[in-house]
């Protein structure tokens, strides 16, 4: 295997490193939620998430005692909720199992639900200082590139060779900068279109030198995306709202949406008539919001009606429009949310 410039690559992190509460000397804790929250999601995102969070859930005691609805409301926007429910079920089986402390054993960390191969490896080096690999798209990028892998990256036996790699290159002392220093180089340098002229790792890299940078890491099996187009009626009566809490188990579970129809806009109101059971008024069409999710993109076309009595309406609520707002919306209702409140 190529020489690894390990002094070159910890000066260039030392004095460019970004500064965040999840750096210096976290707890495991911090490095816990930090590395779940950053997964799907840019740093610059997480930061506010992460703060919001550590001031409500300090501990993991005190995420354990959290119910999930509010648990669900504070990761509300940040996407791909089956990370914060696994949170909270991990928190509680810790505190039954492990006196609410995070284990510093690998096998015993690959228990914890919701831990996979990169959370375990950036917990055990960052927060126990373990030789542990730790690697993400960033440093499959850097890799891939510095040791000229021209092979699908998202193959298993590449992502193999990859956490083999990057093990063996982690150097006996402080093992954990080289590998904090990996992920911030391809956050800020090896990116996408890679900065080469500002790279400490230039002078080794296979993929620089024959002219490749561009071209790798090989990504195959490209995410096709599924287009929805989805008519979003607001039904309010009596200062109330109709609203309805996505099943457990479902991609929007525990989060709250307005009633939706993927059908003609010529067929709505007969349709919820249908379906719903109420007379409907319609009062006006809103701003129409897009909402993106796994691997969906969905155009909501969202429009105001008012129902001439507040019927109960089977797996449907009515909620006063104060509570609302309390309430986890998944991400493109709560625009519509936001869009309504101060008008009506
Ligand atoms: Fe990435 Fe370029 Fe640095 Fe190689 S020299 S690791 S391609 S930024």
């Amino acid at each position: 295997m190529q020489d690894f410039p390990h002094d070159e690559l910890c000066r260039w992190f030392k004095e460019e490193q970004r500064t965040f509460p999840w750096r210096g000397t976290p707890t495991p804790y911090e490095v816990w939620i930090s590395e779940v929250m950053l997964q799907q999601t840019q740093a610059a995102v997480v930061l506010p998430y992460f703060e919001r969070w550590m001031e409500h859930f300090p501990t993991i005691h005190s995420l354990a005692q959290a119910s999930l609805e509010e648990v669900i409301k504070i990761w509300e926007g940040l996407g791909y909720y089956s990370r914060a429910r696994n949170l909270h079920a991990a928190a509680r089986y810790l505190v039954q199992v492990h006196g609410g402390e995070l284990p510093r054993d690998r096998k015993v960390l690959e228990s914890i639900k919701g831990l996979g191969p990169y959370t375990i490896g950036a917990i055990l080096s960052f927060a126990f200082h373990q030789k542990a690999a730790a690697v993400d798209a960033n440093v499959a990028r850097v890799l891939a590139r510095f040791f000229l892998i021209e092979e699908d990256i998202a193959r298993p036996a590449v992502k193999k060779e990859l956490q083999r790699r990057t093990e063996i290159l982690l150097p006996e002392k402080e093992p954990w900068v080289t590998m904090e220093a990996l992920i911030e180089l391809g956050a800020q340098v090896c990116q996408k279109q890679p900065k080469c002229y500002r790279c400490p790792l230039q002078s080794h890299c296979a993929a620089f030198h024959q002219g490749k940078a561009s071209v790798l890491p090989i990504k195959g099996g490209k995410k096709q995306y599924v287009s929805l187009l989805r008519l979003v009626p607001v039904i309010h009566a009596e200062n109330e709202v109709l609203v309805r809490k996505g099943v457990a188990g479902k991609v929007m579970a525990d989060l709250y949406e307005f009633p939706y129809f993927e059908i003609p806009r010529s067929l709505l109101e007969k349709e919820m008539r249908a379906l719903l059971g109420l007379d409907l008024l319609f009062s006006r069409d809103l701003p129409e919001e897009v909402h993106s999710f796994t691997r969906f993109r969905v155009r909501l076309l969202p429009s105001l009606w008012k129902s001439l009595e507040k019927r109960p309406v089977v797996g449907y609520e009515w909620v006063p429009w104060a509570q609302l707002v309390r309430l986890p919306f998944s991400s493109g209702h709560r625009r519509i949310l936001h869009q309504i409140k101060s008008r009506v």
